[in-house]
């Protein structure tokens, strides 16, 4: 029997064991800092001289690895390899796509420090952040062989009299995975998973940012017993191998995760049907938010200011998840916003190797140059209360930010900054919130705080957000119990860690036997 799902527990870091544990993890990661990684293509390892040099983004002079880059050739290649492979990866059985899965799980908990070391060291995550990760990690796979398990018998059709129909799932092809920087682990490792437990095969192309902990993620893949060229590993400029493979007449499907100009991109040049092309290619994206946390007059404030400051400043606010933007009902909004300036002015920013810190860096200098300009749009539209400052001399830091008295249509509420910078508003009423609440292209996560049972409902039915939170913070989606994704410019409303997220990686086939 399967050990029924159960997310994979966080780690109390106020343990000594578990403080002492994670240091040896560092210790750990930084014993190999620096080494070369190979591109994986049909189980053949091969280098480049074209690398891909990832950083710390707390230093910019610590190099994690040099990461080979494929080229087009080598895409072509891989695309070839996952072609072949899939007309064998198809018949596995799913029972045993899963049990490699249940292996690998094991595998990474077994590292999970480790892991979670390098995702403090890769990306600039502070310790609960990288245990998130990798806890998030483990959960996609748990949860998506479990899944499998309920899918591989089809789901039940009647039959006449002479005749048995039945109803089942094949998968889809080889397809592209391309994953963001922001979970490098979780949602590279998910989106990965999800295909291959389906029978797809894939080429996994990482975030040029964090291309490390992929590679890390391809040897387990390999350690568990995961057969060769099922799983393809190609990092790439976007420009370069991201257009060639979604152009690419056998790509069947790409699922990627990341900004919205990229997504629409995708989405718009996977529509065409190029030369020899003989489907329709399927895209799950998921992109970005303008996430909305409403407080209502009747709410607990000290939960609302804690909750806003959380979800906004939570790994330097760089979630699609993240708020922000608070829009708070006027009778409350001066206490609402005065405490969230106080907490905020408690928050500590630095090195996240260092466990004291609650925030570290924005990923890169590009990340670091767009935020520290919506600060400046955000002083001319509203009235900065908190943070503003930045400096990028030795890692990419910026102050948890606040701006207060926003129009609901200033620049600051609509466009995704993706970084620790947070807009407030104030509304008329409950309805007004709403109202504002929902007058951006995303659709992504939103919460509500608020004692009145009425306008939780209201909220229910008229927040229109795929994860919709009351009297909580908006990110934090757990896999199996949150299935996480949003409306409109967010992405395709697929929803990860979802009970119908595998089927986008799977179409039905009928067949009627007459007896
Ligand atoms: N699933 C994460 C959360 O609920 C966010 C994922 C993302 O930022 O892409 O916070």
């Amino acid at each position: 029997m399967m050990i029924p799902y159960k997310h994979e527990p966080f780690t109390d870091f106020s343990a000594e064991e578990n403080k002492k544990a994670y240091l040896e993890g560092l210790k750990l990661v930084e014993s190999y800092l620096g080494q070369d990684y190979h591109l994986v293509i049909g189980g053949e390892c091969i280098s480049t001289e074209d690398k891909i040099v990832s950083v710390n983004p707390s230093n910019k002079e610590e190099v994690i690895g040099r990461v080979s880059k494929a080229n087009r050739e080598l895409a072509e290649k891989a695309m070839q390899v996952a072609d072949e492979t899939f007309n064998t990866w198809r018949k596995v059985k799913p029972e045993v796509r899963a049990d490699i899965l249940f292996r690998a799980a094991a595998i990474i908990r077994r590292r999970k420090h480790e892991f979670s070391a390098l995702l403090t060291k890769e990306a600039g995550k502070p310790w609960n952040e990288a245990d998130a990760d990798t806890a998030e990690a483990i959960d996609f796979i748990e949860y998506y062989a479990r899944q499998m398990m309920k899918l591989k018998d089809g789901m039940p059709v009647e039959s006449r009299p002479g005749e048995y129909n039945r109803y089942s799932y094949i998968p889809l092809g080889a397809g592209i995975i391309i994953s963001p920087w922001n979970f490098p682990f979780a949602i590279m490792a998910g989106t990965t998973i999800a295909a291959i437990v389906t029978g797809n095969t894939v080429l996994l192309k990482p975030a040029s940012t964090t291309p490390v902990v992929a590679a890390k993620f391809v040897e387990v893949m390999e350690e568990a017993g995961l057969p060769k060229g099922v799983l393809n590993f190609v990092p790439g400029s976007g420009a370069e191998v991201g257009d060639y493979l979604v152009d690419h007449p056998r790509t069947r499907f790409i699922s990627f995760t990341g900004s919205r100009d990229v997504g629409t991109r995708i989405y718009e040049r996977a529509s065409k049907v190029n030369e020899g092309q003989i489907w329709l290619k399927r895209v799950i994206a998921e992109m970005g938010g303008k996430d909305t946390i409403v407080v209502d007059k009747d709410a607990d404030l000290e939960l609302a200011a804690q909750s806003i400051v959380k979800s906004a400043f939570g790994f330097s606010g760089q979630k699609c998840s993240a708020c922000s933007r608070a829009v708070i009902v006027e009778d409350v909004y001066d206490q609402v916003l005065n405490r969230a300036v106080e907490l905020t002015k408690e928050l500590t920013v630095g090195d996240t190797a260092d466990q004291s810190y609650f925030m570290g860096p924005v990923i890169d200098q590009a990340a670091f140059d767009k935020i520290m300009s919506y600060v400046e749009i955000g002083k001319e539209e509203g009235k900065l209360v908190a943070g503003g400052e930045g400096d990028s001399s030795k890692g990419f830091f910026i102050q948890p930010t606040i701006i207060a008295d926003l129009d609901p249509k200033a620049r600051l509420m609509q466009e995704e900054i993706f970084g620790p910078v947070v807009g407030f508003t104030k509304a008329k009423d409950f309805d007004h919130a709403i109202e504002i609440a929902n007058n951006t292209d995303y659709g992504l996560t939103g919460a509500v705080l608020t004692n009145n049972r009425e306008h939780i409902e209201q909220a229910r039915e008229d927040f229109h957000v795929g994860n919709l939170y009351f009297n909580r913070g908006c990110t934090g989606a757990i896999v199996g119990y949150q299935p996480f994704g949003g409306f409109n410019m967010s992405g395709t409303d697929s929803k990860a860690g979802g009970p119908d997220y595998l089927l986008l990686h799977l179409q039905a086939k009928t067949t009627s036997e007459t007896l």
